[in-house]
């Protein structure tokens, strides 16, 4: 069973030592409970996009608005098929920012999810309550102020730091 995904940030040049990526389990927990999972982890529902290529579409909406350069210096972000992995990833290799996705992870929460990852710094933990205050940014920007406030509410319960 795949997780929500993994996170194989590869930075150029090698970093220090990333802080422990403490509250994962929690965060995917709050997360789950708003995605498209069941209770065993397993996709169901429908996902918002089928090809590689609308999903490159939305998150170069997102890259390209003023919103997100105010924000990071992260520019183009490359989507490619998550083919043969089970879990969707956030990366940098050979200089280039990538977020790959499989099938069933083509779903808007989940885009959010990868690019909050490209948002917050490798300095800071994974999961951390930085890359949670992300999260519920892109939320409430590309999804709208109710479904923040169901992420923010889904964090509490699950005990999910997500303030700066
Ligand atoms: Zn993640």
């Amino acid at each position: 069973m795949g997780t929500l995904d993994e996170l194989l940030w590869l930075p150029e040049p090698p970093p220090q030592k990333r802080p422990r990526d403490s509250q994962r389990s929690r965060l995917y927990s709050a997360e789950r409970v708003l995605s498209n999972r069941d209770e065993h982890g397993q996709p169901c529902g429908s996902v918002d996009w089928t090809t590689v290529a609308e999903v490159q579409a939305f998150v170069d909406r997102v890259t390209r608005s003023r919103w997100w350069k105010s924000r990071s210096r992260v520019g183009k972000i490359v989507v490619k098929d998550g083919r043969g992995g089970m879990s969707a990833r956030a990366y940098r290799s050979r200089g280039q920012s990538v977020i790959a996705i499989p099938r069933w992870a083509r779903t808007r929460r989940v885009v959010l999810h990868e690019l909050s990852h490209h948002l917050t710094p490798w300095t800071a933990a994974a999961h951390g309550n930085l890359f949670a205050a992300n999260l519920v940014d892109l939320v409430r920007r590309w999804m709208g102020p109710d479904e923040a406030e169901a992420l923010k509410e889904s964090f509490r319960q699950a005990k999910v730091r997500h303030r700066r």
